[in-house]
């Protein structure tokens, strides 16, 4: 006897947080080892600190870009890349910015946090994607404004036609795949709801419980690519609502 496989479901939406990349050893924000010990991210994530001084927000970006420009996908990643290359509909909702789900072949991936690796002007809003190597260049050719990180700092908002067909996908698939978000911070705090209202079978990937721990049918405590490994094998029982 073996329980549901991803292979019967029409449209999968995997949502992938910190922990997604956290076996390639992509540092986080929060939580232990977080690069906020290091650095005040007040002084360095947010408008106002690139208003006031754009160079010193770069070179915290800089910084960031050369530790994950040294991280490479993990079994995880290349899991649900691989999941996405078959039939079904398969979409990546991230708040990663690392862009390690492109790097490792998923092709539909919605950045809800943007990328690291893109940048847009802070005067004209014209952006431009960079290879995986610190920014030199740091001021738009077309109007001289300062380019800037195109992520979601803290007190940015996220950007609307994004969050909205996140929302669309969520609510019209039939399993909705979390790994490693605990998803506390608003907006996206709010995506696994419209998982719960579509009727989505939920399943919940985290070494924890976490607060959004109520909204799921399924929860597979581990590391992402163990768990990754289980859902993709189809191991019996693993789906079973408990
Ligand atoms: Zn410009």
């Amino acid at each position: 006897m073996s329980g549901p496989h991803l292979r019967d479901f029409n449209r999968i939406v995997f949502f992938t947080g910190a922990g997604m990349s956290a076996e390639s050893g992509v540092p986080t924000y929060r939580g232990a080892g977080g690069i906020w010990k290091e650095y005040d991210y007040r002084r360095y994530a947010c408008q106002d600190a690139f208003n006031r001084d754009p160079a010193a927000v770069w070179e915290f970006h800089n910084y960031r870009r050369r530790l994950v420009a040294a991280c490479a996908p993990n079994l995880g990643h290349r899991i649900i890349a691989r999941a996405g290359q078959r039939e079904a509909r398969v979409t990546v909702v991230t708040q990663n910015i690392d862009g390690l789900h492109a790097l490792s072949g998923s092709r539909d991936i919605l950045e809800l946090h943007g990328n690291l690796w893109r940048v847009r002007c802070d005067t004209c809003g014209v952006k431009q994607q960079d290879s995986h190597e610190p920014r030199e260049q740091l001021r738009c050719d077309g109007c001289g404004g300062w380019w800037r990180p195109d992520i979601v700092w803290f007190g940015d908002f996220l950007d609307d036609a994004t969050l909205h067909s996140a929302k669309q996908l969520i609510s019209s698939c039939d399993l909705f795949v979390s790994v490693g978000t605990s998803a506390v911070v608003y907006p996206a705090a709010q995506l696994p709801e419209y998982a719960r209202a579509g009727k989505a079978l939920r399943v919940e990937i985290n070494p924890d419980e976490t607060p959004a721990s109520d909204l799921y049918d399924v929860h597979l405590r581990g590391p992402a690519t163990e768990m990754l490994t289980r859902l993709a094998d189809g191991d019996p029982h693993l789906l079973d609502p408990a």
